[in-house]
């Protein structure tokens, strides 16, 4: 069968935040770059932001679970998760710097800047966002207003009014969220040659340096050959590409901020119909994040189901319901397996961090009038895989594996749990790999 054969100074593969970061400053560069991406581009698309969309662009139509049951959301597209995202932005924990050397205050600065991050203006903060906030506060619960990737007023190519809500989650169509896509964008307009629907399925390495990729473009194999292959296919797909490759490690073991929604119900409007996120509270010493947060309408009564008939019947009162969402700086534990499995569970000190964040969430619900017996907790889910293939175990400190050439740049490279949003984490390794590379 005829094979095509494709030739690249550097190889990336995936285009989330990692691979968008790393292809588009190397083509600034100077390199000639070959990103390589398993989904489609949908964001022109009419199902774009719509429920059948993310059924179509997440893997396994969105019903992703772990052995145990936990569900897990990838999208598989141009983009990568920012596709999804809430479009939170926080800094790099401290510890990143200190315990693993791992220093981006420079490249984070410069994209605070670059993408003019800044917590949305009051009046877009949403009512009963702020007011959950506030009753917070008056717990003594510092919160703060979440930065964004989000610009509503000021977008280029804004298509629609800003228009957000729980369902923004399922796509951003009116444009007011970034994109990692419209870094591939940058790079392609400079020169990058951009595959989508190109999956890879395994690494070409000669005498322990890396020589390319081999993988499926729209059904036909091809081989793509490059002395630099960067490896961005994120916390699942990686370490999946990896141990095809003969990297035993990868995978074994995986931190996902572990999340749980915890709802309650007042008279008023709820935070349903506003933009998600856009109050945050940080208690790094118990080891959680919370933030306001309701599922989207069509998704709440699947989640809702699995804790009772109660909790799903109060689907009828979606738009009275008030969430907050908890993220756990959880164990690394489970992991991702060759036979395709996926596993992750709490471990006890996750299940007391995890009863502890609770505890908060319910005093702060009762402070803004919830009736105490409509306040529930919905089943873990997983939307941040990470820590698959972990620096300092699989990774030196430039994130090269033992393999000269060959470098991963996604959230599995995280040692630990974040515990907050990702991508400007990751835009910040990539930025730092980028000049790492260009210096060689
Ligand atoms: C609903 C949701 C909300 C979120 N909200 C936020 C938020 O507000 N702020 C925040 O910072 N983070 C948020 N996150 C998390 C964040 O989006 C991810 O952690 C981040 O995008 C991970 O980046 P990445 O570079 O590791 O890869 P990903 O974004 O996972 O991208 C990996 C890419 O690689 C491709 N790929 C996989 N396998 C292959 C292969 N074999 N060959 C070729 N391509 C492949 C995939 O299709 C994908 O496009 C959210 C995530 C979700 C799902």
């Amino acid at each position: 069968m005829n094979r095509l054969n494709l030739t690249a100074d550097v190889i990336v593969v995936g285009s989330g935040p990692g691979g968008a970061t790393v292809s588009k400053k190397l083509t600034e560069g100077g390199k000639k770059v070959l990103l390589l991406e398993r989904g489609g581009d949908h964001r022109s698309r009419f199902y774009y932001g719509t429920y059948p969309g993310a059924l179509l662009y997440s893997e396994k139509m969105s019903f992703l679970f772990t052995e145990e049951g936990v569900n897990i959301v990838a999208p598989n597209m141009l983009g990568g998760a920012t596709s999804m995202f809430c479009a939170c932005a926080s800094p790099p924990p401290e510890w990143l710097k200190n315990k693993y050397s791992l220093d981006i205050d420079i490249e984070v600065n410069d994209t605070l800047a670059e993408l003019d991050i800044r917590p949305l203006p009051a009046h877009q903060l949403g009512t009963a966002s702020t007011r959950i906030a506030e009753a917070a506060k008056a717990l003594g619960y510092n919160w703060y207003r979440q930065p964004k990737f989000m610009f509503p007023a000021k977008r280029k190519n804004r298509k629609k009014d800003f228009k957000c809500g729980a369902s923004c989650m399922l796509g951003c169509s009116c444009g007011a969220k970034w994109n990692a896509a419209e870094w591939v964008d940058d790079a392609a307009v400079l020169g990058a040659v951009i595959k989508t629907k190109a999956k890879v399925e395994r690494i070409l390495i000669e005498n322990r340096q890396v020589v390319g990729v081999e993988g499926k473009l729209k059904g036909k194999m091809f081989t793509a050959k490059a002395e630099t292959v960067i490896i961005s296919a994120g916390g699942l797909g990686s370490p999946r590409i990896l141990q095809k490759s003969g990297f035993e490690e990868a995978g074994q073991g995986m931190t996902m901020d572990s999340t749980v929604m915890v709802y309650g119900f007042t008279s008023e409007k709820g935070t349903g119909k506003e933009p998600p996120m856009t109050w945050s509270f940080e208690n790094d010493a118990d080891g959680y994040m919370l933030s306001t947060l309701t599922d989207p309408w069509l998704l709440y009564p699947l989640i809702a189901i699995k804790k009772g008939i109660g909790p799903a019947l109060r689907w009828l009162k979606w738009n009275q319901m008030h969430g907050i969402m908890i993220k756990l700086k959880d164990d690394i534990s489970g992991g991702v397996f060759a036979n395709g499995k996926i596993s992750k569970y709490l471990t006890k000190s996750d299940q007391e961090k995890l009863d502890n964040a609770y505890q908060v969430c319910r005093k702060i619900l009762i402070e803004i009038g919830a009736d105490k017996n409509t306040i529930f907790m919905t089943p873990i889910r997983g939307t941040h895989p990470s820590g698959t293939v972990r620096v300092d175990e699989m990774l030196d400190n430039n994130l090269q594996t033992n393999v000269k050439g060959l470098y991963v740049c996604d959230a599995s490279v995280f040692p630990e749990s974040l515990d907050r949003p990702t991508v400007l984490t990751i835009i910040g390794l990539g930025k730092r790999l980028a000049s790492h590379i260009l210096r060689l």
